[in-house]
């Protein structure tokens, strides 16, 4: 079985790092045959989105199973989705962790034992043996504080039982991951159908973006979508109608809907 467990240095003679998103090296390990191979980890200075970026790379690896300290929401969606396991809790020396995994001393956790953005502070290291699957203390900086884990102890993770089969995602993430999933489906759609009516009646007329300044907000996002820099800043967003063409690129990239077109007279 492929495992990787997450490590503070590149060889199984290594301790277990704590935190999974930005662990220094994943350590992907054939436990039958004991060969491994050191991954640095290329997701260590990421500003966000760690967690997920890390549990993809563990999903392009072909990993079974994944075994750390702690793992937060996000990464463990991921890992739900690639039908991953996930063991929490998990401390001590890499050689001694596969051990005791052959000897099926781990449990698998159904759900993340650290919120959102912990380990983005400095590193904790290793995992910290009476934090268990608690997720207790662990970094510093953002993050810190309790889990959401229950087990308690070095192999337990927070959901006893037995491995479920490879690839199966349990009933209620998986139904709450086809919501999330139906709910951006709308959105994209109706993004779409808003270009696709701005087209039909789009430059060729002769339109210009205007801005409802009860609205805007003045974050500025609209000036970096704008191709031919036609918006400014002014506390408010301004377009300049020499340079406007009416692409309506701004409308999609603004948070507020304060952007739309109209006819220029
Ligand atoms: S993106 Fe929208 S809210 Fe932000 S400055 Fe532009 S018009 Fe205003
Ligand atoms: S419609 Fe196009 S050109 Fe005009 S302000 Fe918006 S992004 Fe710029």
């Amino acid at each position: 079985m492929k495992i990787a467990i997450t490590s503070v240095g590149p060889t199984l003679d290594d301790p277990v790092e704590a935190r999974f998103g930005r662990c220094p090296y994943f350590v992907v390990v054939d436990t039958d045959s004991m060969q491994f191979e050191a991954i640095e980890n290329p997701n260590v200075a990421l500003g966000g989105g760690a967690g997920i970026q890390s549990a993809q790379l563990m999903a392009e690896k072909g990993v079974e199973a994944v075994l750390t300290g702690n793992c937060g929401p996000n990464a463990f969606q991921v890992f739900n989705a690639a039908g991953i396991q996930v063991i929490v809790g998990v401390n001590g020396k890499l050689r001694d962790v596969v051990s005791d995994f052959n000897q099926g001393a781990f449990s698998t956790t159904s759900q993340a034992n650290v919120p959102s953005h912990f380990g983005m502070g400095a590193s904790p290291l290793v995992a910290d043996p009476a934090a268990g699957g608690m997720g207790m203390g662990g970094g510093r900086g953002m993050g810190m504080g309790r889990g959401m884990g229950m087990g308690r102890g070095r192999f337990s993770g927070t959901d006893a039982g037995p491995f479920d089969l490879p690839g199966a995602v349990p009933g209620a993430d998986r139904e709450s991951l086809r919501a999330q999933a139906k709910v951006l489906e709308d959105q994209l759609k109706s993004i779409n159908e808003k270009i696709a009516g701005l087209k039909n009646t789009g430059p060729a007329q002769g339109l210009i973006a205007v801005v409802d300044l009860m609205k805007c907000n003045g974050c500025g996002l609209c000036v970096d979508a704008c191709p031919p820099g036609a918006i400014a800043i002014n506390e408010q967003a301004e377009v300049a109608r020499e340079k406007c063409t009416g692409c309506a690129l701004c409308i999609t990239a603004c948070p507020e809907d304060a952007l739309s077109l109209k006819a220029r007279r």
